[in-house]
């Protein structure tokens, strides 16, 4: 039996095309992008290629485009960055960041700033009049994620900028789970930093960056051999880039496609869960189209994750990056679900690759699993 796929957001497969461009940047042109010779050459050609490749599908301009080594990376990058450069003041990131945002925005409190959580409401939309409060304390930068992960749920960039701008506040967002799944525009959206990631999109591991808006001061996070003009010190990675620069532009093209069918897929999906009883999360707002999250009434979503995994399907429960941790998701408690309800959360994220087919087996599993996990747990009490 092979295993079903439902966790995209998590990280995905390699493109065969864009192994196919790495490949020779790993055997004969692996050049040090900073040699002067024609290995160096060849492997910085190929770097300021896959620049203007990210660039574009952003709409951004190459030169505003920071490599570096992960989505994780990038965002400490923007909040250290950017913080170090200016008076300690305070610093705001929405109660459901990933925690590669919340958590170098509380380790800059032990360097004079006040990091502080704005509310989200049960929909997992930023508070705006919470925004605005905490807004009256003098705060230098705002980090407000343009699609949650869990929930899938976008936020209105707009406001929020136009909001932090009144109050003369920088914004950075983390852009991770919405490259390739809607379109984005940099320039447009007006933040003064972004985040994206190689891996979310048939791009390889290893490869991230942060697209900078040019009236930015940043401070880098690695200092060495000055590459990316100094803000990112450390050997590129060439394979890596060129990989992500080539599934970035793979990932605009089949944009379109990938909506239409992965939404399909999960209001397909959707429609099942609903007849099983299950609670969505974050449904009734905009969100990326390949992003279901859900649960059960007393049902534990690791163990439903498991058997689930022993029928051929893989799924995650609450955020895949924390999922050695057994707390229910911070996303949920921070939206005012029900703790034990929270425990059971249960997220699918669709790819190109997934089929109708596959939604309505899972769909057939999940109801026999949750039969036989209920009569268990009634045997057992
Ligand atoms: N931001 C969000 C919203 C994510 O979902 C993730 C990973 O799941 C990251 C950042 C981290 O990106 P990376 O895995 O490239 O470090």
């Amino acid at each position: 039996m092979s295993q079903v796929f439902f966790d995209h957001n998590s990280t995905t497969a390699l493109r065969p095309e864009v192994l196919e461009a790495m490949l020779p940047f790993m055997r004969e042109q692996h050049g040090n992008a900073t040699s002067r010779h024609s290995f160096g050459r060849t492997a910085r050609a190929a770097v300021e290629h896959a620049r203007e490749q990210v660039a574009d599908a952003v709409n951004a301009h190459p030169s505003q485009v920071v490599f570096t080594a992960s989505g994780t990376e990038a965002n400490n990058f923007a909040i250290h960055g950017i913080a170090s450069n200016l008076c300690h003041g305070q610093i705001l990131t929405s109660a459901v960041e990933h925690p590669c945002v919340s958590r170098p925005a509380l380790a800059m409190q032990s360097r004079g700033w006040q990091a502080r959580r704005v509310d989200v409401d049960a929909h997992c939309k930023l508070d705006l009049h919470h925004l605005h409060n905490v807004l009256a304390t003098p705060t230098n930068l705002v980090s407000v994620m343009l699609a949650n992960n869990e929930t899938g749920v976008i936020q209105d960039l707009a406001e929020i900028v136009a909001l932090s701008r009144q109050y003369k506040a920088l914004v950075h967002t983390d852009a991770v789970q919405v490259l390739g799944k809607i379109a984005i525009d940099f320039a447009d959206l007006n933040v003064n930093a972004m985040t994206i990631s190689s891996h979310k999109i048939g791009g390889p591991l290893g490869a991230g960056a942060l697209v900078i808006d040019k009236r930015v001061d940043i401070q880098p996070l690695l200092y060495g051999g000055g590459q990316e003009k100094g803000l990112r010190s450390g050997t590129e990675n060439v394979a890596a880039i060129v990989g992500f620069g080539l599934a970035c532009e793979l990932a605009v093209k089949s944009l379109a496609t990938f909506s239409q069918h992965t939404q399909r897929l999960r209001d397909l999906c959707e429609t099942g869960l609903v007849q099983l009883g299950a609670t969505l999360f974050g449904q009734q707002e905009k969100r990326i189209p390949n992003t279901s999250f859900f649960a059960f009434e007393n049902m534990d979503g690791e163990t439903l994750v498991m058997a689930l995994d022993r029928k051929g399907f893989a799924v995650a429960s609450g955020s895949a990056c924390s999922s050695d941790s057994t707390e229910p998701s911070h996303v949920l408690l921070a939206m005012g679900v029900d703790k034990d309800l929270a425990r059971g959360a249960i997220r699918v994220s669709f790819g190109l690759e997934n089929t109708d087919e596959q939604v309505q087996q899972f769909l057939k599993v999940l109801e026999n699993e949750l039969a036989r996990l209920r009569n268990l747990t009634a045997v057992a009490a």
